[in-house]
Parts: C-alpha cells; sequence; structure tokens
C-alpha cells in the first residue's frame, strides 16, 4: 500500500509505501504539544516529492531526530533518525496521510515522559 502525505498547505508532500501496524502515542513534551501517532517505517520506504529545502527541522534534548515540519503552514508530517544498526528510519505522522482514520489504528501509549 502506498499513501500520500503532505502538510496543510502542500510545501511538504511525500509518499510512505508499507502496511501501517501499530502507531505510537507518546506523551513526552513535544510530541504530546504536536499531537503525533507515529508509524515507524525505514527511511526508503518513504519519498519525499517536494525538495527538503522547503521543510523546517527541529532537534531538541541530543539532537538525534529531525523533526521536520512546514514554515508555512506549521504540520509535523515525519521525522528522520538512525537507529543503533545506522539504519535511516522515518517516523510518519499517520495523521497527515491520506484516507487513513486514527481511530481505527492500533495505538500503542509510550510513557516517553518517563524516559
Ligand atoms: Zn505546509
Amino acid at each position: 500500500m502506498i499513501y500520500q502525505g503532505s502538510c496543510h498547505c502542500g510545501r511538504i508532500a511525500f509518499e510512505v509505501e508499507g502496511e501501517i501496524g501499530k502507531v505510537m502515542d507518546c506523551n513526552c513534551s513535544h510530541c504530546s504539544r504536536k499531537g503525533y501517532l507515529l508509524w515507524f517505517v525505514g527511511r526508503e520506504q518513504l519519498r519525499l516529492k517536494t525538495p527538503a529545502e522547503a521543510m523546517a527541522t527541529y532537534t531538541f534534548n541530543k539532537h538525534v531526530i529531525q523533526h521536520h515540519f512546514c514554515p508555512n503552514c506549521g504540520c509535523a508530517p515525519f521525522g528522520e533518525a538512525t537507529d543503533k544498526t545506522g539504519a535511516a528510519r522515518a517516523a510518519v505522522n499517520v495523521r497527515c496521510l491520506e484516507g487513513v482514520d486514527p481511530g481505527a489504528l492500533q495505538v500503542v501509549h509510550v510513557d516517553g515522559r518517563s524516559l
């Protein structure tokens, strides 16, 4: 399955291929503010359709995750990081995907606030 994703204004657009299994709802100071519902995929499963320079990027804490967001409309459709094995990963905010009903997904609640 290929999902189409974007920010609200369309400055960031991408597609991501795979089957959405569980999604993560984290209560840390950052995720809870943005309302992320995250689906983790290999970075190669995500294809950016708009220039990478169109995205603004926020990092915090250990600065290992690049949280991309749109400088125009403010939506935060995905982030990128490298896992322990050196593999490039992406965390896709399924709220920014077309045709996905967040209420129909299995949500795993992560207590990031306590980490
Ligand atoms: Zn936008």
